[in-house]
């Protein structure tokens, strides 16, 4: 399974910037879970093969990019882009993004070859389908309704938490796949910043190794994604500093073969 993380910022000298602002993440050039800089960072050959998207919520930076990557591809599209959601992100999707306000409603759009949007909607805990692979939603602890997955092309299977504060229902579901070949994890703030991960439901180092503890197999190796940019340099320092076995930052940009 091949993953990348798109970037979504530029640094001083116009080249891609390893701070994430946004969250996107391709798998296989074919399906993306979130779309927070999908229209901006994808490439060309994504922007062919991507008709599925697969959010882990409604916040800006999960999302920002969904409404200009349909727009982007409005005319030429010769089947809906399938936005796989559950019924409270459709919901907010379709009230505070796609209502003619902030952006057009594209649901209630066609071009000459039929619809352009069509929602997928699932409930958490649920496994379904999406293109070549199985997902298995697995509800995280997050400021709203978020999931994180399981994704499996049926030969490695990957998980990622999306945004979350501490959890079991994740890491229980990560200890029942067994065999894992990487869990991507969030942690957003440095451990200084307690109080405002505490009140959005985001991880810290500190955080981070007591949910890691969670994990019946030591060796899988875990990817760290959703660093505040503004923090990144102290979030990878005090990772560092904890020394937790098999962490790693995942490099925004690079395709990862899992
Ligand atoms: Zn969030």
């Amino acid at each position: 399974m091949r993953v990348q993380l798109l970037p979504s910022t530029i640094d001083e000298n116009g080249r891609a910037s390893a701070r994430q602002h946004l969250l996107t993440m391709v798998i296989d050039d074919r399906v993306a879970i979130d779309a927070g800089c999908l229209a901006m960072a994808c490439s060309l050959e994504q922007r062919a093969n991507i008709r599925d998207i697969l959010l882990t919520h409604t916040h800006l930076d999960h999302i920002a990019g969904l409404p200009l990557f349909i727009d982007d591809l409005f005319a030429s599209l010769t089947e809906p882009i399938r936005i796989h959601a559950t019924s409270g992100m459709i919901e907010t999707l379709e009230r505070d993004i796609f209502n003619w306000s902030i952006y057009p409603r594209f649901s209630e759009l066609s071009n000459d070859n039929g619809a352009v949007v069509e929602y997928r909607e699932f409930s958490p805990g649920e496994r379904f389908k999406i293109a070549h692979l199985s997902i298995h939603a697995v509800p995280v602890n997050h400021q709203v309704a978020a999931n994180g997955y399981l994704v499996t092309d049926g030969t490695s299977t990957i998980a990622i938490t999306g945004d979350t504060a501490e959890t079991d229902e994740f890491w229980k579901a990560c200890n029942e796949a067994r065999g894992l070949a990487a869990i991507l994890v969030e942690c957003a703030f440095p451990d200084e910043m307690e109080v405002i991960a505490s009140v959005s439901h985001h991880l810290t180092p500190k955080r981070l190794k007591s949910e890691l503890a969670k994990l019946e197999t030591p060796h899988i190796p875990i990817q760290v994604i959703n660093i505040k940019p503004m923090y990144r340099d102290k979030v990878i320092g005090q990772l560092q500093t904890l020394a937790i076995p098999n962490v790693n930052i995942l490099e925004l940009g690079r395709v990862y073969e899992f």
